[in-house]
């Protein structure tokens, strides 16, 4: 069996504030530890349940934060960015299920730390098919065009709560409750290891025994975004195919969700910052 373990910052047991996943700060240095801890936690779960392939993808920021050195030799990591499919780099059809850890609530959830989808500078809202999309929805709808279901998402309590509205039957383990967007209840490490651990072994379990289905979005899918602000917009447009559909927004029809979510990316870089 083999296992992609995705994982961001937001969600990490003990993040709350812009410093602990900003890289140029001096209290990143151990956020970037616990965030090496919370992964570790699900590669243990996922290899009591059998995994025998364990790829584990940083997907926050410059995308290398996880420190090599003290990561479960179980697995491998991916590592640096940019990559084609940044957050979701290394799914494919060969993948057996997929772990989101450290995940965040999207743009516009309160109270949930950090909310933002992909960007905050970028994004206000983005939808699929009509459907308020964060990136636990766009992230699963890229493993759901390669049949990989999304078994596990660890965040916050609005991270796992989206989870389970937008996948429905997947483990979530919840590591802090938010107060605001800078401020929750945290769960010490010791003590959200071993609920990751857990979580991950039951999922991976579900997995193996090929009780989870994929997201699948089914085509036509209508990518939309609304940006901050109108220059955003503007500059998005010049994609080949976009349509302008407001000051601030732009629509675009894919037929799979791999180009979808690779046009997804281009918006955003199109779009630059404010
Ligand atoms: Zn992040």
């Amino acid at each position: 069996m083999k296992v992609l373990i995705s994982v961001d910052m937001e969600g990490i047991t003990g993040v709350v504030s812009l410093s602990h996943t900003d890289h140029t700060t001096a209290e990143y240095q151990r956020f970037r530890r616990l965030m090496t801890g919370d992964a570790n936690a699900a590669i243990e779960g996922a290899r009591a349940a059998g995994a025998t392939d364990i790829v584990v993808n940083d997907s926050h920021g410059n995308m290398d934060n996880i420190l090599i050195e003290e990561l479960n030799p179980a697995a491998s990591l991916i590592s640096g960015s940019p990559k084609p499919f940044s957050m979701m780099e290394g799914i494919g059809p060969d993948v057996d299920a997929a772990i989101f850890i450290g995940y965040h609530a999207r743009a516009g959830s309160a109270p949930a730390i950090h909310d933002h989808t992909w960007s905050s500078t970028t994004i206000y809202n983005a939808t699929l098919n009509g459907k308020l999309m964060g990136e636990i929805m766009l992230n699963a709808a890229l493993a759901g065009h390669f049949r990989v279901p999304v078994v596990l998402v660890t965040g916050d309590q609005l991270a796992t709560t989206e989870a389970r509205e937008v996948l429905g039957d997947v483990e979530t383990a919840t590591v802090k409750i938010a107060r605001g967007r800078s401020a929750a209840d945290c769960l010490p490490p010791a003590k959200t290891a071993p609920i990751i651990r857990q979580a991950a072994q039951s999922a991976a379990q579900k997995a193996l025994e090929r009780k989870c289905a994929p997201f699948v979005v089914q085509p036509p899918i209508t990518l939309g975004i609304e940006f901050m602000r109108s220059i955003q917009a503007e500059r998005a447009e010049l994609m080949p195919g976009a349509k302008r559909t407001g000051a601030r927004s732009v629509e675009w029809v894919g037929e799979d969700m791999a180009s979808v979510y690779r046009t997804w990316r281009a918006f955003v870089y199109l779009a630059g910052s404010p």
